[in-house]
């Protein structure tokens, strides 16, 4: 509240260079607006504090995480898993283990497994786990964008048989969206799923699917309708990953794993009870799932000031008159920004307020800010900064894995020019 504990000074100087702008010094003439201007910043207070409810919640979380999260895990020190099958077989138990203490999907109605726990324990829960650096759920994709959609728009059946084992991670989900020719312009995916009696068979190519090679289930987008314009003729079906005709290709990454794939779908036969809502209506229902890609990113912003502290530690070497000491400030004040960002949108999830188009702009604020911030990082570093593992490499490598990791940043969960594009058409309003 600027102006609400001054002499009136600033508030002075303010309204007599906005009153000048419009045409002309009349002294004393803000007094009214001050008045009127006043009020509803004098009456509004902001509330910082979490309620008492979600900080039992945290209690009860932090307990918890202290007992349970595997020792060591993401430090320095932790010996590395040999393959990814084994980091995957490690991440499935420690999210069984979560699931049976009701941590997974907390805020998922109790009916469904969850705890029927509102925005902030929601938002807590992902900070703490961060901040506990607990090892991360692996069915993500199952827990924030499954689950959610087939609540919305799945039938009860399809709830009863799905929701619980995504929690459990018994049974592990992909994103079968994105094609070769249809990533930001989903709507020109080619996959086709023709109706054949009590099935549809399915043939086309996707690309891009983060952990396919471990999944048990997809969520599918095929073109039903032909002859329909594009997003008309969309269908949103589950696939059985186990099924005769899918084939996964795993795609080596920057990092040097092989998280996503290609997937390969020749005459896959799918039971029409797996169709999720409507036929044809797949493209609304899609909408629903890539909602929950943005919001808010507590996990990134604890996730960044862990590597504000990273950077903090490297930098004491530094001497007092380096020039990335200020870009270490500057990422600091970035961190703090990004905090405030997730705060306003948190606040209106509280409010039970649509996130609405705004959510593009915390997508595309921390993962710029996480891309300024690991070029400040191998700034730092220096060559060593490049090794990844072996005697001379720092963190065993840790830092340099999270720079090419979030390269990718800008391009998942909607690139950020197309972030760019929702801002400036939905929220500033600018003309095409
Ligand atoms: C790590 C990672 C994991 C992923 N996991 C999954 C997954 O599990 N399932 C899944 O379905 N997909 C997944 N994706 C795919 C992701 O959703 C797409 O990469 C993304 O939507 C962009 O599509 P594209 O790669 O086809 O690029 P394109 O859409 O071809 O874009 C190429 C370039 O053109 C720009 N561009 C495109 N359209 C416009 C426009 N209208 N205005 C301005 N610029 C434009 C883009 O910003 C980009 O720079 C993943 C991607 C990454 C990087």
């Amino acid at each position: 509240m600027p102006f609400a504990d001054q002499s009136g000074k600033p508030l002075r100087e303010f309204l007599d260079r906005a009153l000048r702008r419009r045409g002309g010094p009349v002294p004393g003439r803000w007094l009214p607006i001050a008045v009127r201007g006043l009020r509803p910043i004098q009456s509004q207070r902001m509330d910082l504090e979490f309620s008492p409810a979600a900080e039992a919640f945290r209690a009860e979380l932090r307990g918890w995480l202290a007992e349970h999260v595997p020792a060591g895990y993401g430090a320095d020190a932790f010996e590395e898993f040999a393959t990814l099958e084994e980091e995957f077989t490690f991440l499935r138990n420690w999210q069984a283990q979560l699931a049976e203490a009701r941590w997974v999907g907390a805020h998922w109605p109790s009916e469904y497994g969850g705890r029927g726990a509102g925005p902030e324990e929601h938002y807590l829960l992902q900070e703490e786990m961060a901040a506990a650096r607990a090892p991360e759920v692996i069915n993500r994709i199952g827990v924030n964008l499954v689950g959610p959609s087939l609540m919305t728009h799945g039938t009860e059946e399809q709830r009863r048989r799905f929701l619980s084992r995504i929690l459990s991670a018994e049974d592990i989900w992909c994103q079968l969206f994105s094609e070769p020719g249809a990533g930001s312009d989903l709507t020109s995916l080619r996959t086709r799923a023709i109706p054949d009696g009590d099935h549809f068979v399915v043939s086309g190519q996707k690309v891009w699917t983060s952990w396919a090679q471990y999944s048990d289930f997809g969520i599918l987008l095929a073109r039903t309708d032909p002859d329909a314009k594009r997003a008309r003729g969309i269908s949103y079906m589950i696939l059985d990953m186990h099924s005769p005709g899918v084939e996964v290709r795993p795609l080596r990454q920057l990092t040097g794993s092989s998280e996503f794939n290609e997937v390969f779908l020749n005459d896959v036969r799918v039971p029409k009870e797996n169709l999720v809502g409507a036929l044809h209506d797949g493209w609304s229902i899609a909408q629903t799932t890539l909602a929950h890609e943005r919001g808010t990113s507590p996990r990134q912003l604890v996730i960044h000031r862990m590597l504000l502290d990273d950077l903090i530690r490297l930098a004491r070497t530094l001497p007092p008159d380096d020039p990335r000491r200020g870009r270490i400030a500057q990422a600091a004040i970035e961190v703090e920004i990004a905090k405030w960002h997730n705060w306003r949108t948190l606040t209106r999830r509280i409010r039970g307020e649509p996130l609405g188009p705004e959510s593009s702009f915390i997508k595309l604020y921390w993962s710029e800010m996480s891309q300024r911030m690991h070029d400040v990082v191998m700034d730092v570093l220096g060559p060593a900064g490049i090794l990844d593992g072996g005697p001379h490499s720092v963190a065993r490598g840790r830092l340099v894995r999270s720079y090419l990791y979030y390269r990718a940043a800008s391009i998942f969960a909607g690139t950020n020019e197309v972030q760019r594009n929702i801002i400036a058409g939905r929220v500033l309003g600018l003309p095409r």
